[in-house]
């Protein structure tokens, strides 16, 4: 069995956000669908151990932010490599409180969609969450981005919390590249980091101390060397 056939399925990028009394979280999420069009239903689904996933089963609500292609991989990284346990992912983040409370996330949003929960079905380490869609709208013109964009282009990785992670055997890889201990993401010297503005053939000793991962924002000694 290659479960590397897996990563054929076409998915979108999404932040998925819910409340819990005063409080407020979101995570990143590719497993959207929308299951029918009268009533308007959605399905998402969410791992168990996510704080999001505590707030959804408590409020019955949550938003779905549909990401622009341009999304930056920070962006993404802090909603979906860091928990709302630990930091305050809304810091410095534009959003509404949607009709449903929920909030609604605005940056890099191309469109919001906002549901209460109407069925949840157990599936082991994930809850699918069935949504009636009850708020909808468009917030600004663009491409959403494509999970496929994400890894090819953005070359972003998947924690393992992803209801579509796929664990890959590591192959052996060129002598220069270092690998994030905390996301996966493999910085490497040919490509340089886009993001940072960091040219292509700068080795990873000369990026500056200050430099982070661009997923999630782990520090540069956080990095080890691939063989
Ligand atoms: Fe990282």
């Amino acid at each position: 069995m290659d479960l590397t056939a897996l990563f054929k399925l076409s998915y979108g990028v999404y932040v998925i956000c819910s409340k819990k009394g005063d409080k407020i979280n979101g995570q990143t999420a590719n497993a959207v669908m929308q299951i029918s069009s009268e009533p308007p239903t959605i399905a998402i689904s969410i791992n168990k151990l996510n704080l999001t996933h505590e707030y959804i089963k408590e409020s019955k609500v949550f938003s779905i932010a549909i990401l622009a292609q341009e999304t930056p991989l920070n962006f993404i990284g802090t909603f979906g490599f860091k928990s709302g346990r630990d930091i305050k992912k809304f810091d410095g983040v534009n959003f509404k409180l949607g009709t449903s409370q929920a909030p609604v996330l605005l940056d890099h949003a191309l469109a919001s969609i906002e549901a209460k929960v109407i069925k949840e079905v157990d599936a082991g380490t994930h809850t699918i969450f069935i949504g009636e869609i009850t708020d909808a709208a468009n917030l600004k013109p663009g491409e959403p981005m494509t999970y496929a964009y994400y890894h090819e282009v953005k070359r972003g990785t998947t924690p393992k919390t992803a209801a579509t992670y796929v664990k890959v055997e590591q192959k052996p890889i060129a002598k220069g590249k270092y690998q994030c201990s905390v996301c996966g993401y493999i910085y490497d010297p040919e490509k340089g980091d886009p993001d940072s503005g960091t040219p292509a053939g700068t080795a990873f000793d000369d990026l500056p101390a200050t430099w982070t991962c661009p997923v999630c924002g782990a520090s540069k000694s956080q990095f080890e060397k691939l063989a």
